[in-house]
């Protein structure tokens, strides 16, 4: 009897290290945690040791089915409630997820593997954006328009119904909020699927919204695979929209599925092998600070990771001194030892495809000039490493390799680096590093991105729409353009004659 209790018991108590969690496992779904139709639960793992921290439920197509119904009776509560008040959930959710940033980010840290110091800045930017959409749930408008005096013509912007969201593993709040939020504050209700390697952080979140005062079915959150929990959900026909972040080579079955079930509207979020462009003139010590963080942020795990490092041929080989010297005083160790500044790659899978790329580029030709060995027997660290004498053939610059790896390219002009830049089927980030306000500007017209920097990197900010050019993506997130991809506008004619 008490392994049949345990085996549905839908929270565990986890201890690791000093800490101790009491945890949900469960489906989230109407602000409930319940087990999987089957009972199938699968691990996850702590990627500073290997080990299983604990088992989830794991969702499969009927799991899915039963969330699709609950967020589909859920939309008429939702939809009643003055808009208003819909931000003041969103407010509070914001002040919970504040109020239980340290535990959220050890949590966080334990399954992800990025340092917990690294974790509470994400935190910090997801209690943003929650506030930020809380602030438009009132201020969604259409327009009266003044066309013909016999006729009263105006736009209605609605819901778009059920949304279906999927998301990553690198950086699991984050993501979950760039989603939930804008969703939500346009009235829709969601099914979202974390990432099968990351899923704790989003159920704690869950626990959170349940508190927070949404109407039960309005956020339902799946842990489990692409096949068969993503897909099902990418093939729903009663989902009216699905938004996907991850890899281009899934994005593209996710537009191929929703397709073929419903038309649903689709936006994506995907890859990139973005440029990080320093010129002669640049300050070269803000200039090494940001490429170092650029590509080594989140050990590489980032979708607009810099990549491609390109700099010009007159500070080329003191660039190269000062970053090496840099990624000398990184400290790759335990995510939460306070003095580490990288963390373990995220599982086995994702460690052997990004050491595998370092053999690549050895193979090919390149000079690995640092790092790139395995750091310790026991979980996934990896030194971050440094490739020169890169080539515009090889894999490791053309591929996105998702981990701690740079590639340093020397240019001479600024024609020949924009159009190295830009010849990438990817589009999602650039950036330059200039003290010369014009080439700044006719750098920033010429690159095909989504989001250019100018001497800084990775600058996200809730205000600010965000997504790909090219093949890293169809839509934007944030800002109030990523409003626009949560709803659908009406035309109304009233004939007043
Ligand atoms: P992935 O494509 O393997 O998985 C992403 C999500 O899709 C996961 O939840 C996974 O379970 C699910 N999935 C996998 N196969 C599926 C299928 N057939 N149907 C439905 N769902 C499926 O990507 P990943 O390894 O989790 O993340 C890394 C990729 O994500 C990188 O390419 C990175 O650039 C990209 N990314 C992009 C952004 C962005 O905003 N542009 C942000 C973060 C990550």
């Amino acid at each position: 009897a008490r392994r049949c209790v345990m085996a549905f018991s839908t929270h565990v108590h986890v201890e690791s290290g000093a800490k101790s969690w009491s945890l949900p496992t469960g489906l989230f779904i109407n602000n409930a945690f319940i087990p999987s139709v089957t009972g199938s639960k699968f691990d996850t793992i702590d990627p500073s040791t290997g080990d299983v921290i604990t088992q989830v439920f794991q969702a499969g197509k009927e799991d899915v089915d039963i969330a699709v119904t609950a967020a589909q009776k859920a939309l008429a509560t939702w939809q009643s409630i003055p808009a208003a008040e819909r931000g003041k959930c969103l407010l509070k959710l914001a002040d919970l997820i504040e109020q239980n940033s340290t535990e959220l980010a050890e949590l966080e840290s334990l399954d992800n593997g990025k340092t917990v110091k690294d974790a509470i800045g994400d935190v910090q930017g997801v209690v943003e954006v929650y506030r930020y959409y809380a602030g438009w749930t009132d201020k969604i408008a259409g327009q009266t328009l003044d066309i013909d005096p016999k006729l009263h013509t105006y736009t209605r912007v609605e819901p778009l119904g059920v949304v279906g969201q999927i998301i990553p593993w690198n950086y699991p709040l984050m993501m979950q909020a760039w989603k939930l939020a804008p969703a939500l504050a346009c009235g829709n209700t969601i099914v979202m699927k974390t990432s099968e390697k990351t899923p704790l952080s989003g159920l704690k979140v869950a626990e959170l919204i349940a508190k927070a005062g949404f109407p039960p079915g309005v956020v339902n959150i799946l842990s489990g695979f692409g096949t068969p929990c993503g897909e099902a959900i990418a093939r729903h026909r009663d989902i009216a929209k699905i938004a996907f972040t991850g890899s281009t080579a899934v994005g593209r079955k996710i537009m191929i599925m929703a397709a073929e079930s419903n038309l649903k509207k689709v936006t994506l979020e995907l890859g990139g092998k973005s440029p990080n462009i320093v010129f002669d003139d640049a300050d070269l010590d803000q200039a090494v600070e940001a490429c170092f963080g650029g590509i080594f942020e989140n050990m590489g795990q980032n979708c607009c990771a810099g990549s491609r490092v390109f700099v010009q041929a007159g500070i080329y080989d003191l660039f190269v001194e000062k970053f090496r010297q840099k990624m000398s005083q990184a400290k790759l160790g335990h995510p939460r030892d306070p003095t580490a500044t990288m963390g373990p790659l995220v599982d086995a899978q994702q460690f052997n495809s990004v050491s595998s790329y370092i053999s690549i580029g050895v193979k090919e030709g390149a000079t690995l000039a640092y790092g790139g060995k395995r750091q310790g027997t026991k979980g996934f660290f990896l030194e971050p490493a440094l490739f020169t004498d890169v080539t515009d053939s090889m894999r490791i610059y053309q591929e996105e390799i998702f981990g701690p790896v740079a590639c340093v390219v020397k240019f001479e002009t600024e024609e020949e680096v924009l159009k190295k830049a830009n010849a990438t089927s990817y589009g999602l980030a650039a950036a330059v590093h200039t003290n010369d306000l014009r080439r700044a500007v006719r750098m920033e017209k010429g690159m095909k991105a989504g989001n250019v920097w100018v001497n800084c990197y990775n600058l996200t900010l809730p205000q600010l729409p965000f997504g790909g050019f090219k093949q890293s993506g169809i839509g934007r997130e944030l800002g109030e353009y990523g409003l626009r991809e949560y709803t659908q506008v009406k035309s109304v004619v009233m004939n007043l004659a």
